[in-house]
């Protein structure tokens, strides 16, 4: 598996890679913004991409972002600001997951396996176009979402909780489901986080009724079958 470390300081890259290796990694490094842009670039089957956030040249959340503009590979943060702002930042650019610094290494790797068992799980997905109402199409499988044919770009973690209320449109998921099948049982994070990603999600959707807030419980998505006279798709 090819992985992209970006870390600008030596004392904790070169460790971290040579552990990696040894974990069967294929490790690649870069040491600032642009070569992290430009390893991806090279290397279009990286598979996770580590990403230290105080870099020498571009910012890590510049970097995140740039990334995700024409890649969703996954991206786990490393920093070493742990407080709030920083954590939800990150994770609305796109990264899937993050760790503060100082990390343990079995930690490091955990997280590593959980983030590309999702990423992989995702692509093995079978599922076409499912339409679901307002002219909202998802398809799982392309890991695409438009609305009347347009595309909507997504961040990975919007696009999974989109997906996750779409499996079972009118249904209600409560916020620990969510955080937990989104993203994972390590998550101890603020729940905050979920307001941030459900409010940008709803910004993009252009409706914000398509996702639907049960008070004290979770979301749901509107049923496409409830008050209007949606036919069948097929
Ligand atoms: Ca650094």
């Amino acid at each position: 598996m090819e992985l992209l470390l970006v870390e600008d300081d030596d004392a904790i890259a070169e460790p971290l890679a040579k552990g990696l290796e040894r974990q069967g990694f294929e490790v690649f490094r870069a040491s600032s913004g642009e070569g992290a842009l430009v390893a991806l670039a090279e290397r279009p089957r990286t598979e996770i991409v580590l990403l230290d956030l105080g870099l020498p040249d571009i910012d890590g959340y510049e970097v995140c972002r740039r990334i995700r503009t024409d890649s969703s590979v996954p991206i786990i943060v490393i920093t070493a600001r742990g407080d709030e702002i920083d954590r939800v930042l990150g994770l609305e650019l796109g990264a899937d997951d993050y760790l503060v610094k100082p990390f343990g290494f079995r930690e490091l790797v955990a997280r590593i396996r959980a983030v590309t068992r999702r990423a992989g799980g995702r692509d093995e997905a079978q599922e076409g176009p499912v339409e679901l109402g307002g002219g909202l199409v998802l398809d799982t499988r392309a890991h695409r979402v438009s609305i009347d044919g347009e595309e909507i770009a997504l961040t990975r973690k919007e696009f999974d909780l989109l997906a996750l209320l779409a499996s079972d449109p009118g249904a209600t998921r409560t916020r620990e489901e969510i955080l937990e099948q989104v993203w994972d049982a390590h998550w101890y994070g603020p729940t905050k986080t979920l307001d941030v990603h459900v409010a940008s999600l709803r910004r993009k959707l252009g409706d914000p009724t398509l996702i639907e807030t049960v008070r004290g419980v979770g979301f749901r998505l509107r049923d496409p079958g409830e008050g209007s006279s949606a036919g069948s798709t097929s």
